[in-house]
């Protein structure tokens, strides 16, 4: 494993352009790629690689304000090795927006009355008709509430494997007028969540602590996110399984259908993942847990 830190500069705050800083740097065309819509330099370095504290120390001297990411990389054995994986999806063509505020129904009655964390969907996947170029050419997706959506074939592929603790509903697509339309793919559902995760893990953070203490959470941009969990936690896993804490930004007011509401992360074991990889599924980072005594 190794961790990537990733800085972000707007050109248009490099006086003289990105190469007066990038050059004295050392920084080349291996490490650093121009972005010419966000109109931004990206420099990404191994957090270890001697150019980073070069780089910061010229943006500092200069003045000049970054934005820093900093996000874990893993090798092939280290992934298959894993107990189990943190599915983070990243697409350039972001997730596609579905939930409550499209149409899909929830029960609330086991739901914290605050965040409406432990809401319990109860109809098929719905998600907005005008959104399905983000679907186009892919093998899976998630929705801007991490559903996790398979592309039909890859959801008989997982069907037929024999991973446990998954179940399937249908995906809509809604059409302000003229309703809703079955789309060739399925929500992939998690039927086991996993106990709380361990103190120990890190790169978490609590935005707008609710008392139920179950939802909120976020990543930490700065700090990587590495979950940690009790060996007694993962005794008893499936292939796919749902976080007890929810994550993204929750607001709810007693109605389902104008909230916002909060969602699990998915983890799932090396079997799955390669699953989805034999697919041809992309727009997907997986990154392994840890197992602590505590
Ligand atoms: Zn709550």
């Amino acid at each position: 494993m190794w961790t990537e830190v990733e800085i972000t500069v707007n050109n248009r705050r490099i006086p003289g352009g990105p190469q007066t800083v990038l050059g004295p740097a050392g920084c080349g065309p291996d490490v650093a790629v121009l972005d010419d819509v966000m109109e931004a330099t990206i420099v990404k370095l191994d957090e270890t690689d001697e150019r980073l504290p070069l780089l910061l120390n010229l943006l500092k001297e200069r003045g000049i304000r970054w934005g820093e990411r900093r996000e874990d990389r893993f090798a092939e054995e280290e992934l298959e090795a894993a107990r189990l994986l943190v599915v983070r999806y990243f697409s350039p063509d972001g997730s596609i927006f579905a939930g409550p505020r499209v149409g899909t129904t929830y029960d609330m009655s086991e739901a914290c009355e605050r965040c409406g964390v432990g809401a319990r969907q109860t109809s098929a996947m719905v998600v907005d008709g005008q959104e399905l170029h983000v679907l186009e050419g892919r093998r899976a997706a998630a929705t801007c509430y991490n559903d996790m959506l398979v592309e039909e074939k890859l959801a008989v592929a997982l069907a037929q494997s024999s991973a446990t603790g998954i179940s399937f509903r249908g995906v809509f697509a809604a059409f302000e007028k003229r309703g809703h339309f079955q789309l060739p793919w399925q929500q992939l559902c998690a039927t086991h969540t996993l106990p709380p995760m361990s103190p120990r893990s890190t790169g978490v953070e609590i935005s707008q602590p609710c008392p139920c203490g179950r939802s909120c959470f976020s990543g930490d941009d700065k700090i990587p996110m590495r979950l940690a969990y009790r060996a007694s936690a993962v005794a008893d896993i499936r292939d796919v399984n749902v976080t007890w804490e929810w994550y993204g930004y929750a607001k709810y007011n007693g109605d389902v259908y104008d909230s916002v509401l909060p969602y699990p992360l998915f983890l799932v074991t090396p079997k799955v993942r390669r699953i989805f990889l034999e697919a041809g599924a992309t727009g997907f980072d997986w990154i392994p847990i840890r197992v602590v005594d505590e």
